[in-house]
C-alpha cells in the first residue's frame, strides 16, 4: 500500500478486532505477574531487547503497548525492522551513542552541519565518545579502526544541505551510518533504502506535527531495535505513552502536512530570492548540486534558510518584527517558526563551524503563503541593502 494510506492505517491492524476505533492508551508503569517463575522469564526477555511474545509486560520502563504502537506504525514507514522511541530526539541520540561505546570502538565521523545539539554532545564527548567532523567527501579518509558511527543530516540543520546517503554508505565501508532525517521525514525520503543502519527522528518536530509533544524515534535493523531497547531499558530514556499516542496520532496526517508545508516553502523561497534585503536563500528547491531532489528526496522539504544584507543587526531586527510569524525554537509545526540559529539551536557550535550571524532558519507552517510573505515584507522593510 502506498504511503498515504499505511500512514493513516499503520499500528492499527488490530482495531476492529478490539472492537475500538482509535488505539487504546496503556498508562500502566507495573503489571500483574502471574507467577515469580513467568515473571522473571518474561524480565529476561525484555531486558535482553526482545519483545513480550506473549509473556507479562512487567514494568513500562521495559515495554509499553501504546509506545510499541507508535514504533510498528513508524518502522512501517521507514520501511525497517523496528523502531525504538525515546523521551527526545537528544534521547534517542544518547543512546546510539552508548550502544557505539558499548561495542568498544567510540570513535564517531560526523559530517557537518548538524543539529547545534548533536554536535555539541558530539564536541563534548560526554558519552565517551571522540569525534572527527567531516565534510561529507571525507567520510573515507576519516575511518580508522575504532570507528563505530557515522552520523549526517540530511537536509542538514540549518542550512538545509542535501548528502548523499547512498555514497556516504559506501564511504563508511562495514561501518554503521545514521541518518538523522528529522526535516525530510519518512514521507520525502526513507534512508535505510539507500544503506543507513539508522534513522533518527526528532518526533518534537514534524512526527508531532502540532508543537505540543516531545519525543525521538530510531528506525533500524533487527540487531540494532534490540540493543537500543537494552540501553533504553537500562539508561529510561522513555518516551512517555500519552506523548506516543500523540505522535501516532501525528502520522496520520504526515504526509497531507508535509506536502502543503512544502509546497508553500517553494513559494516563499521564491520570494525570498526576489527581496533585495535578502543576500542569499538556503533550500533545495533552489539549489541541489548533487541533484539529490527526485533521487533520494522526493521533494525539497519544507524548510529554508535565509541571510539578510546588514548582518546580525539586521537579522535580528527582521525576528523581532515579525507578527504572524513566531519567533521561537524547533520546527516541523502547523504553524510558521523562524530562529536565529547562531545565536540560539547552534550557539554552542564551535566558531569555526558556526552559522552566520546573518542567516535566519524558517520552519513553513500551513498558513496561507500570501500571508507570510507580508509578514516577511514588513519585517524586511526597515533592512535595506547597503549602498554598493
Ligand atoms: C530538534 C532536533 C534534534 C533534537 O531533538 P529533541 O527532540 O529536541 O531532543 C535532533 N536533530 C535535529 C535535526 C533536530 O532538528
Amino acid at each position: 500500500m502506498q504511503l498515504d494510506t499505511r500512514s493513516v492505517h499503520a499500528g492499527r491492524d488490530d482495531l476492529t478486532a478490539l472492537g475500538v476505533h482509535v488505539p487504546p492508551i496503556d498508562l500502566s508503569t507495573t503489571y500483574p505477574l502471574p507467577d515469580v517463575g513467568t515473571g522473571g522469564a518474561s524480565y529476561d526477555e525484555l531486558a535482553q531487547g526482545n519483545g513480550p511474545d506473549g509473556g507479562s509486560l512487567v514494568y513500562q520502563r521495559l515495554w509499553n503497548p501504546t509506545v510499541a504502537r507508535f514504533e510498528d506504525a513508524l518502522a512501517e514507514l521507514e520501511q525497517t525492522d523496528g523502531s525504538v522511541a525515546f523521551g527526545s530526539g537528544m534521547a534517542a541520540l544518547t543512546a546510539c551513542l552508548l550502544a557505539t561505546v558499548a561495542a568498544g570502538r567510540p570513535h564517531v565521523i560526523a559530517v557537518r552541519p548538524i543539529y547545534g545539539g548533536s554536535d555539541h554532545l558530539l564536541s563534548t564527548g560526554l558519552l565517551g565518545t571522540t569525534v572527527s567532523f567531516v565534510r561529507a567527501t571525507e567520510i573515507a579518509a576519516a575511518v580508522r579502526a575504532d570507528t563505530g558511527l557515522v552520523i549526517l543530516e540530511t537536509p542538514a540543520n540549518p542550512t538545509v544541505e542535501l548528502v548523499d546517503i547512498a555514497a556516504a554508505v559506501r564511504q563508511a565501508g562495514d561501518v554503521p551510518v545514521l541518518v538523522d532525517s528529522t526535516f525530510a521525514t519518512p514521507v520525502l525520503q526513507q534512508p535505510a533504502r539507500h544503506g543507513a543502519s539508522l534513522v533518527l527522528h526528532s518526533a518534537t518536530k514534524y512526527l508531532g506535527g502540532h508543537g505540543d509533544v516531545m519525543g525521538g524515534v530510531v528506525a533500524a535493523g533487527r540487531d540494532w531495535v534490540g540493543r537500543l531497547r537494552q540501553i533504553r531499558a537500562v539508561t529510561g530514556g522513555l518516551l512517555h505513552p500519552l506523548a506516543a499516542y500523540e505522535l501516532h496520532r501525528g502520522l496520520q496526517t504526515l504526509p497531507v502536512r508535509v506536502r502543503a508545508q512544502q509546497a508553500t516553502a517553494g513559494k516563499v523561497a521564491d520570494w525570498l530570492s526576489a527581496q533585495p534585503a535578502v543576500e542569499r536563500v538556503y533550500y533545495p528547491g533552489l539549489s541541489d548540486p548533487l541533484e539529490l531532489v527526485g533521487r533520494q528526496m522526493s521533494g525539497p522539504g519544507a524548510v529554508l534558510a535565509f541571510t539578510v544584507a546588514g548582518g546580525y543587526e539586521a537579522a535580528a531586527a527582521v525576528a523581532g518584527n515579525l507578527q504572524l510569524i513566531t519567533h521561537a525554537v524547533s520546527l516541523g509545526g502547523v504553524d510558521t517558526l523562524i530562529q536565529h540559529p547562531a545565536a540560539l539551536t547552534h550557539r554552542l557550535v564551535e566558531a569555526t563551524a558556526k552559522p552566520s550571524d546573518a542567516l535566519l532558519r524558517l520552519s513553513l507552517g500551513l498558513e496561507d503563503p500570501e500571508d507570510i510573505t507580508a509578514d516577511l515584507e514588513q519585517a524586511l522593510k526597515p533592512v535595506r541593502r547597503p549602498a554598493a
